[in-house]
């Protein structure tokens, strides 16, 4: 057999677009009937498949771009020859892709420039299957495919790259629901699930800044930010700060439009470098939110809660 080490043979996305439509009528049909939980709303259905589309073209502008540099680097300087066809380069870069996966999904959380190109992904309030068709206009610009580069200079084929990345992102697909509670312990322990992605997309201090995975949940257990869903705090979904507004321009760039609003009104250097990479909410003085004070706030909240109640005054003798 030989494959096309350049051209991909096949997109695993545009395989899965039947799927996609599919698994979404039934789970708003399924719903409707009674036989699962899941919460739709017209209007934000529509901004999802809006933004699935825009992120489409976005791709289909810029994707090309991104490919020749990749390909430049595999054809001039790559390191290791890796035929397509062997088993065990599937299965290397199914980990180094995921792994991959992993960091640039916390960059995207954890500094504020790639999270302006992420945060549409979570501007949801529901969590259903068209919630994961909300995917980034601005990947692109945001220049978070520098992170795939490496897999090129290993050598990696540039065909591979972007098959193994369609097979990641189709993964993540079926686990943006509600209907699904948990699957076997054994699989909640190996790969990202409905439940552990519920707690990425919640908005609860608890569950801020966690769970970054692709398909396998190792590497926020390996890394420390892995945190599991408790019955005892159901997750709310969203932003912190809710958008509540639907208009798809606002939803593409909201955060650039506040980065832009922010750096007109800087005064120094450090505060243009924290407005463009401190953490989403950085300000010079500390006033505004971060993830990191939210769940500071909520941390004692709970050390409060634990601590015991002060004895009742000794009666007077
Ligand atoms: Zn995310
Ligand atoms: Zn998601």
């Amino acid at each position: 057999m030989t494959l096309d080490p350049i051209k991909p043979a096949f997109d695993p996305v545009t395989l899965a677009i039947p799927l996609f439509v599919l698994t979404i009528v039934a789970e708003i049909l399924l719903a409707r009937w009674g036989k699962i939980k899941a919460a739709y709303e017209a209007r934000d259905t529509a901004t999802s498949l809006m933004m699935g589309l825009g992120s489409t073209i976005a791709g289909a502008l810029l994707g090309g771009a991104i490919a020749v540099v990749g390909v430049w680097i595999w054809s001039n300087h790559r390191i290791f020859d890796i035929p397509m066809t062997a088993w065990w380069a599937w299965v290397a870069i199914f980990l180094i892709e995921d792994m991959t996966y992993y960091w640039f999904h916390r960059l995207s959380h954890e500094r504020r420039f790639w999270w302006a190109s992420h945060v549409n992904h979570h501007s949801s309030q529901h969590y259903n299957l068209a919630t994961a068709l909300r995917q980034t206009w601005t990947g692109g610009v945001a220049g978070t495919w520098l992170l795939w580069l490496p897999m090129a200079l290993i050598g990696f084929p540039p065909a591979m790259i972007a098959i193994q990345k369609g097979i990641s992102l189709v993964y993540q697909y079926w686990i943006h629901t509600e209907a699904i509670r948990k699957l076997p312990r054994w699989f909640e322990a190996v790969f990202n699930t409905p439940s552990h992605h519920r707690v990425h997309h919640a908005r609860n201090a608890r569950y801020l800044d966690a769970n970054y995975a692709g398909i396998l949940i190792i590497w926020d257990r390996m890394f420390g930010t892995f945190i599991a869903e408790t019955d005892a705090e159901p997750p709310r979904y969203g932003l912190v700060k809710n958008l509540g507004d639907f208009n798809i321009l606002r939803v593409a760039f909201h955060e650039w439009i506040g980065i832009g609003k922010d750096l007109a009104g800087s005064r120094s250097l450090r505060e243009v470098l924290g407005y463009l990479f401190g953490p989403p909410g950085w300000s010079p003085d500390g006033s505004r939110e971060t993830s990191a004070t939210l769940k500071a706030r909520w941390q004692e909240r709970e050390a409060a809660k634990a601590e015991p109640a002060p004895a009742p005054p000794l009666a007077a003798e």
